[in-house]
Order: C-alpha cells, then sequence, then structure tokens
C-alpha cells in the first residue's frame, strides 16, 4: 500500500511538501515555504508526520517553495537522509544562509526559532547529491531506489523517479519541456508510470498568452530598445535564482547581436553568487550556451550605486529581485520609483502571484491609478508597462503531454491553484475517461495499491 499525503502546496503554489509512506518507509518529497506568508504559516504541515514513519528527504530543485523549511523539518526529524542534486546542493549552501537573515526580521518572537549560520553548514554537509540518471538504492531492504530526471527548470532541478518493488512513482518538481536561454528543456522516465505527481503551475493559462521563447525575446529586445533610444531605463523584477541568469544571458546575447543597445545592465544580491553556480557547471548539466559565463557579463552590482537617483540619469536596464516585487525588496522600492516616471519602463519576465504587488503592476499600464500595497497611497502610473512570458514551466499542453508519455494510471495534481487543477483535470479525463486523478488536499491522504 502506498499512502500519498500533501503537507502544503495543494491547491496552490505554496510550501511544496508531499509525503509518501511506502508500507513503513516514510519519503517526504520537497520541503517548502510559502513565499507570501510568514512565520509557522509559511510552514508544510508537519505536525501531520508526528505518528508516521519518516526516514528520506528528497528535494526537487531550490526554489523557496520547494526546500527553504527544510532547516525546520529536519530539526524536527534530526535523523532523515537527504538526497538532492549536487546543484541543488550548491544553491541551497547560497540561499538557505541568505534566508536567515529575512526570517529574523519577519518572525515574531517566541513562534519559533530562527536556524542559525552552524546549522545551515551542518545542514549542507549532511545532504547527499547524486547527479541526473543515476539510480541510487534509498532502502535495499524493501527495494526502494530513486533517480533524478533533468526537470529543465532551473539549475539542478530535477523530476524524481521512486521504484518501488514492481512499482514507478514520477514526481515532476517545477518540470519546463521546453529550452530557456541556458537550460534545454526537461527528460522524462521512460516506461509506464504508476503513480504521476505532477505539477500545474500554468493549468489555467491559455498557452496562446505564453509565446515560443525565440519570438518573445525578439519583441523583448525591440521593447527595450524602445525605452533606451528615448532615454529611458528599464526595470524587470526577477528571481534571483533561475530567471535573473536566464535574463542576464538573454539581454547580453541579444547585446552582442546588436538586437539590444548597450547600455550599462545593473542586477544584485544573492543572484551574482548564483551565476557562478550556473558557470561552474556548464559543462556538467544539459544546457545551451555552454561557453557562455555569466561572471563575465559586463553588468553592475545595485550595492556600488550611492542611490538609485543613478539609474535616472542615464539610460540601464536592472535586472533586480524579488521577481514578483514583494514589499521592501529592491525590485519594489525601484518600482516605485519607476512607476513615476514618464519614458521609463518596468517589463514583468513571468510569473505573478495574485496577491502580490506585481501582479497589480503586471495587470496595470500607464494612466491608470493603483495602490500597490495597504500602506501606500493611490498614485497614478507615469512609465510604461509591458508583460512578457519567459516561462520556466510547461504550458498546460506540455503538461498533459508528460501524462500521455508516462502513461499512468493514478495522477495527483499539486502546485497549482484551483482554476488551474480544475483545468488539468478536466482535461485529462476528457482524454483519458478510465484514469484516476486527483487534486492533492492539505492533511488529505490518497491511499493506492
Ligand atoms: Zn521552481
Amino acid at each position: 500500500m502506498i499512502e500519498f499525503l500533501p503537507l502544503g502546496g495543494a491547491g496552490e503554489i505554496g510550501a511544496n511538501c508531499y509525503y509518501l509512506n511506502l508500507d513503513g518507509i516514510g519519503v517526504i518529497l520537497d520541503c517548502g515555504m510559502h513565499p507570501q506568508k510568514t512565520g509557522l504559516h509559511s510552514l508544510p504541515k508537519f505536525d501531520l508526520l508526528e505518528d508516521r514513519p519518516t526516514d528520506y528527504v528528497l528535494i526537487s530543485h531550490a526554489h523557496q517553495d520547494h526546500l527553504n523549511a527544510l532547516p525546520f523539518l529536519i530539526k524536527k526529524f534530526p535523523h532523515l537522509k537527504i538526497i538532492t542534486t549536487p546543484q541543488t546542493r550548491a544553491v541551497a549552501e547560497l540561499t538557505l544562509h541568505n534566508a536567515i537573515s529575512i526570517l529574523k526580521r519577519q518572525v515574531k518572537k517566541n513562534e519559533f526559532e530562527v536556524y542559525s549560520r552552524d546549522e545551515v553548514d551542518l545542514l549542507i554537509k549532511s545532504i547527499n547529491y547524486k547527479p541526473i540518471n543515476e539510480k541510487f538504492i534509498l532502502n535495499s531492504k524493501e527495494e526502494i531506489e530513486a533517480e533524478f530526471y533533468d526537470a529543465g527548470h532551473i539549475i539542478g532541478s530535477a523530476g524524481i523517479l521512486i521504484h518501488y518493488r514492481n512499482k514507478k512513482i514520477f514526481y515532476t518538481g517545477d518540470i519546463n519541456l521546453s529550452a530557456q536561454t541556458i537550460l534545454s528543456g526537461a527528460n522524462l522516465p521512460t516506461g509506464k508510470i504508476d503513480l504521476l505527481i505532477t505539477e500545474t503551475t500554468y493549468g489555467a493559462t491559455d498557452s496562446s498568452r505564453l509565446n515560443v521563447w525565440q519570438k518573445e525575446v525578439e519583441r523583448f529586445a525591440s521593447s527595450i530598445n524602445k525605452v533606451i533610444n528615448k532615454g529611458g531605463s528599464v526595470l524587470i523584477p526577477v528571481f534571483a535564482l533561475g530567471k535573473l541568469q536566464e535574463m542576464l544571458a538573454t539581454i547580453w546575447l541579444q547585446m552582442q547581436r546588436n538586437n539590444i543597445t548597450k547600455v550599462d545592465i545593473y542586477t544584485g544580491g544573492i543572484g551574482n553568487k548564483i551565476n557562478r553556480i550556473y558557470d561552474y557547471n556548464r559543462f556538467v548539466v544539459k544546457r545551451n550556451e555552454k561557453d557562455l559565463v555569466l561572471h563575465d557579463v559586463p553588468h553592475k552590482d545595485l550595492k556600488t550605486l550611492p542611490d538609485f537617483e543613478e539609474l535616472f540619469k542615464f539610460p540601464s536596464i536592472v535586472l533586480a529581485s524579488s521577481g514578483m516585487m514583494i514589499e521592501s525588496t529592491n525590485s519594489f522600492m525601484l518600482a516605485k520609483q519607476f512607476l513615476q516616471k514618464k519614458d521609463f519602463a518596468i517589463f514583468t519576465v513571468g510569473y505573478m502571484d495574485p496577491s502580490t504587488p506585481g501582479s497589480i503592476i503586471a495587470n496595470a499600464k500607464k494612466g491608470d491609478k493603483i495602490q500597490l500595497t495597504e500602506r501606500d497611497r493611490k498614485t497614478e502610473i507615469k512609465c510604461e508597462i509591458r508583460n512578457f512570458r519567459f516561462s520556466a514551466h510547461s504550458k498546460r499542453e506540455e503538461l498533459l503531454s508528460i501524462i500521455n508519455t508516462l502513461k499512468s494510471d493514478n495522477i495527483v495534481l499539486v502546485h497549482g491553484d484551483l482554476e488551474a487543477i480544475d483545468w488539468m483535470g478536466a482535461s485529462i479525463l476528457k482524454n483519458y475517461p478510465q484514469k484516476k486523478v486527483f487534486a492533492a488536499g492539505l492533511g488529505k491522504a490518497i491511499m493506492f495499491d
């Protein structure tokens, strides 16, 4: 009997964490923190594990919503064996350290103890790492093996295949079948999968709104030039892990081909350290543009500016995190200034959670009056706003093609809002009425033979 129990990331893109009980062996898939919540509410429901066996944690990739609750889980269950790819381990070392100061600011006293730098160092040392496409034994007595498959989402990202006796379980993590500028797209396991746990991020998004990457690069380049040639600067909010590297590579390659005018590029924060992990691994992971070294791309750190006013004196391109312009981050503070400047522009390049300032900006246009947070005044937008879709996730038709390829009779839908899960569920059943489709529910166990 296999028990599947969502501890988070059910019916939303939140604290992704899923538990599998394989006849007494407990395997946890991912251990994320909810990006829009703080304190205890941002963690997966670890108390559901208290009476259940726990043995292994497998991490699909190092994004906050898949990784950052891991130190809290290990505090509760120090015996757990952690396994991920070498690149995810390298990124985790940077991002978990980086998260400490942010957490300390957010968490109220006594709510829970934030982990220390020493604890992160110990945790990282204890992480076992296995390369992509190398089967490894989890538990030989119970015949449990696992294997990582390139998920094409960010550096080190993996889908997780678990072999349990004669059954195969595949968890997609965040998966992208199509190529980006650097990453070249996911690989899937061959043969029939018995239980598929799949993400559904773009299940509610009409794919005609998601342009082919290369076409989007052309539209992006010419739109940047229009702003620069009028003397303006462009603000591009990005996630420090994944989107920054893809956008920096895209902009630099387009500058070299004279499709974007050469102006200063600004980046900042932890993203520049993550660039090095992309660089060091460029011949190790499956990717495009292996000769492109991000560290060598001429770009300046926002930290070196005496103040942001400098950005308004000369045309420039600013890649600032956070990707969803969450309050008090660089991109949020810059956006407030950019919104007031005629001839300047904000270009969004990725998914925006509906509750974020990023979503308010992405859904507005010049002349609209918007209010970013409860604390902000309603102000009129003077800059230009354009939205680009450089997706690191599969389109919904691609998600359906995964189901077709893996021929799984049992499918659990995770990591998507309710509308996304509805579309996916209805579409699967329309094509394959005999399949069993489950929408993951927080704390609701699903049993499989
Ligand atoms: Zn992700």
